[in-house]
């Protein structure tokens, strides 16, 4: 455990995308510095933090540089090259840690841990070869869904197998890589839920969101989510054991299929989510200030809900919307400065309140 970081501190982020720049606003608020890595050019975060390293990944000079000018390290993405954790985590802590990391960066290894924990996964086969694949769908069955272990994300990196479809062209579609084949799940609904764990122990969960996904990225969150009372605890009960098994320091999101069955979780991302950003005007304190408070060595703040709402992303073009959505009191407006609104791009999102909690 490091000591409460002190006022202008200055707390290191792998990544510089909309997270990062989040995160950089939330320390700011609270007196912090940040220092941006990231390799590309004119990030999002640089526009609002103290510091930006551009540099890539295998720079080691430029990570040793970056991790010394910096008290502690966090990041916004989960898929950090081993070589650079190795250089950083030497000189600064790293939080979440290494484990948190390497669980949730392979999707095999996520759902043994989920399963290890008593939760409950989707059935799923590992997947090397095409003949894996082929045997992986007589035991799993058809539909299912081809993902690759590692480097997914917005469902990108994953193809469906219907009962025609021919596995080997699934297995050279999805570019012959380390896979699993999950059984598709016949959800009613999907949720998710943001916790938080402080460098003490300390948990606090946020309220479950309702998560509407469009073309694989996420299109809507809305609170409260449609849930029983047993199947709200155990969202967060889920969290709060995933959190205290990877002795885990920050803001972690898990989402979860709601079946008949139960509760089946999707998959954790060991960062603040964009499932999340609804807490920035439905609760006193954020999921961006809740991560930087546990990194930093303070104490979590409340995570209470004050009011029902919907997050809504604003993808490519639809971020043009502005300046109608901005003439409405009850929306929280959130632009992450991109300059160009390429189709598929996440420029920003609104949160509209609905009414108190
Ligand atoms: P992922 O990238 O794994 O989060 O998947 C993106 C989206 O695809 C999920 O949010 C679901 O809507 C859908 N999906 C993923 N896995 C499954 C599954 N096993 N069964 C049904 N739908 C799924």
């Amino acid at each position: 455990m490091t000591n409460p970081l002190a006022p202008t501190a200055t707390i290191g982020i792998l990544g510089g995308g909309q997270l990062g720049r989040m995160l950089s606003v939330a320390a700011s608020r609270l007196g912090l510095k940040t220092h941006i890595f990231e390799p590309g050019a004119n990030p999002p975060a640089g526009q609002v933090a103290d510091a930006v390293t551009t540099a890539s990944y295998e720079d080691h000079a430029a990570l040793t540089a970056f991790a010394n000018s910096v008290d502690v390290i966090t990041y916004e993405f989960e898929n950090i090259p081993t070589n650079a954790l190795d250089v950083i985590e030497s000189i600064r802590p790293v939080m979440p840690n290494r484990r948190a990391l390497a669980t949730s960066q392979d999707r095999i290894s996520e759902k043994e841990f989920l399963t290890s924990l008593g939760l409950q996964v989707a059935p799923y086969a590992n997947v090397e070869t095409a003949a894996d694949l082929a045997h992986a769908v007589e035991t799993i069955g058809t539909p299912s869904i081809l993902k690759t272990r590692r480097f997914g994300y917005d469902g990108k990196g994953q193809v469906r197998l219907k009962p025609d479809t021919d596995p080997t062209s699934a297995w050279t579609e999805l570019g012959e890589t380390p896979s699993v084949l999950e059984g598709f799940i016949d959800f009613s609904h999907e949720v998710s839920v943001i916790g938080a764990r402080s460098q003490s122990g300390e948990v606090v969960c946020f309220d479950p969101g309702e998560n509407v996904h469009r073309d694989g990225i996420l299109h809507t969150t809305t609170l409260p989510a449609r849930l029983s009372k047993s199947q709200h605890m155990d969202a967060i009960l889920a969290a709060g054991k995933i959190l205290n098994a990877l002795d885990y320091v920050g803001v972690l999101g898990v989402e979860f299929f709601v079946t008949p069955q139960g509760l089946l979780i999707n998959e954790i991302a060991p960062r603040v989510h964009n499932s999340g950003h609804w807490t920035q005007n439905g609760c006193v304190i954020d999921q961006f200030e809740q991560h930087i408070r546990a990194v930093a060595g303070w104490p979590l703040g409340d995570g209470k809900r004050h009011s029902n709402i919907t997050m809504t992303n604003l993808i490519g073009d639809e971020v043009n919307d502005v300046a109608t959505l901005s003439k409405d009191a009850s929306v929280g407006l959130h632009l992450y400065g991109k300059a160009e609104a390429k189709a598929g791009r996440k420029m920003g999102h609104v949160n509209k309140i609905t009414g108190p909690a």
